[in-house]
């Protein structure tokens, strides 16, 4: 047996015990394990890897985000079509029609170039990316784990090709990666991708930012003491952990105007959470924070949970004043909606899957209410409503050029992030749309390097800039007439309202 052999053989072996037991059809699993290594014999990575480990890591992180057999299958086949030489119908008669199309639809992805961004074109792509998402999310899920390991094992290309992927994973996948919910998956995206695509400034908040995170682990921790005594005092059950912001948000967050580079302005680089059994207890949590740290006034509370964002993110997070009067940001939440916060769509699909088998407590998994925050993608949703609508599949590529996303627009920050804003939205839609903060500077707008007014209507593949003044400014009731997005409008009229009843 060659090492590489012996290598392939033990790493399978782990995967394996791993999954024994655990709802998933392990024959079925290594019979695709088997089709795979022989797919790709002999083949190797960039980074001088034997190809089919890649496969592997790819199967494994689905059945870590608790898919379904047939996504974990798909995944160990990802590229067996592709890179492997074999045949879509060798597929459906080892594995399956369901198996097949997985396959067929993670290939077809890879075949859409993402790359060269800015155009029609790439809008174009984007669209043809998110109707192969309507039609079977499992197949994104798939996609999103295959560009993780690929994002993991970057440092086998050569730097042109690998920053390329890079910024493609910055603009596409890990904002498409918000987007389903997947909190975690996004900032591990981010932060692989952050080194390749701005590495002078990676490296400078890199060295400047290590004290400070050294500083907000030991306070924390500081914290995390008091807490759980005073927990234990009024018999509630808790995990308190610390998270560190990932270095990508903390440098977005740096260039902010109303930042510039002070890290004392930052109050989350370490933030805690608490995780709870039930929405009241999030509740019971908050007051009892309260009575040890005082929440800081005006920027104090936001009630994820009573209001929770447009991705579905739930959670309470408050901004208290800590030891020696540093602010530290605290978020709460239940353990359902940390799984939710950390793995968006893929737990919900674990869910679904839960409640399709038998004997399985409907009560129980009703509770867990994955369906409400799901419907918040209510976008995602429509697409794939139409999608079903759609019988021929033979209509599938004319029916790209139908419009489905007609009543949305995408447009670009100059960093390249994308946003989506309803048809009609403004530069001031998306100032709003990228942070309530920016809103409070509008002094002016480009739209790809052009000066334009506040009210002018963006197109798709717009790159949209904020000319900011140097101080806070309250909004316009004029910028009322034109803006299209409800964000804008209900923080227009907040901010208007708080300037005539100032505290
Ligand atoms: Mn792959």
């Amino acid at each position: 047996m060659s090492s590489d052999d012996q290598l392939i053989s033990e790493e399978y072996g782990k995967f394996q015990s791993l999954i024994m037991g655990n709802g998933v059809d392990v024959d079925m699993i290594r019979k695709a394990w088997e089709f795979a290594k022989i797919a790709h014999f002999g083949q190797r990575r960039n980074t001088g890897e034997p190809f089919v480990l890649h496969a592997l890591e790819v199967g494994k992180k689905l059945y870590e985000w608790k898919l379904d057999t047939e996504s974990i299958v798909a995944g160990i086949l990802h590229d067996t079509v592709e890179d492997g030489g074999a045949e879509k119908e060798d597929l459906s008669k080892e594995f399956g029609e369901e198996v097949a199309v997985l396959v067929d639809g993670v290939t077809k992805i890879s075949d859409i170039k993402l790359r060269g961004s800015m155009n029609e074109e790439f809008i174009e792509n984007l669209r043809k990316m998110f109707l192969a998402m309507a039609k079977d999310l499992r197949v994104i899920l798939i996609k999103l784990a295959d560009r993780l390991h690929n994002m993991k094992t970057l440092h086998g290309l050569d730097p042109a090709k690998g920053g390329r992927i890079a910024k493609e994973t910055l603009e596409i996948y890990a904002p498409l990666a918000e987007r389903l919910g997947m909190g975690q998956l996004k900032a591990e995206l981010d932060d692989l991708a952050f080194p390749y695509v701005y590495s002078d400034e990676y490296k400078k908040v890199l060295n400047q930012s290590r004290a400070f995170y050294k500083y907000a682990e030991s306070h924390i921790e500081k914290m995390k003491r008091a807490l759980l005594s005073a927990f234990s005092d009024f018999n509630l059950k808790c995990t308190i952990s610390g998270r560190k912001k990932h270095l990508y948000s903390l440098w977005k967050k740096l260039e902010r105007p109303d930042i510039e580079w002070d890290f004392e302005k930052i109050h989350d680089i370490m933030a805690m959470r608490i995780l709870v059994e039930t929405v009241s207890d999030c509740y019971k949590a908050l007051g009892i924070v309260h009575g040890i740290y005082k929440p800081v006034p005006h920027i104090g509370i936001s009630d994820f949970i009573a209001q929770p964002k447009p991705n579905g993110y739930r959670s309470i997070h408050t901004k208290v004043f800590g030891h020696e009067g540093k602010i530290v940001e605290i978020q709460i939440r239940t353990y359902i909606m940390h799984e939710e916060a950390e793995n968006g769509i893929a737990a919900h699909w674990a869910y679904a899957g839960e409640k399709s088998k038998k004997g399985v407590d409907e009560e129980k998994l009703e509770k867990l209410s994955f369906g409400k925050s799901f419907s918040k993608l209510s976008w995602v949703k429509q697409l794939a409503d139409w999608q079903k609508e759609i019988k021929d599949t033979k209509d599938y590529l004319n029916a790209v050029k139908f419009d489905a996303l007609s009543s949305r627009i995408f447009v670009f920050s100059p960093k390249g992030d994308v946003f989506d804003l309803p048809v009609g939205a403004t530069p001031v839609d998306y100032a709003f749309s990228v942070h309530t903060d920016l809103s409070g500077y509008i002094k002016g707008a480009k739209v790809n390097g052009k000066i334009v007014s506040l009210d002018h209507q963006l197109i798709s593949g717009d790159v949209v800039e904020i000319i900011k003044t140097k101080n806070y400014k309250q909004p316009s009731a004029d910028w009322l007439d034109f803006v299209k997005t409800t964000q804008a409008k209900s923080q227009i009229e907040k901010q208007l309202r708080k300037a005539d009843n100032p505290i």
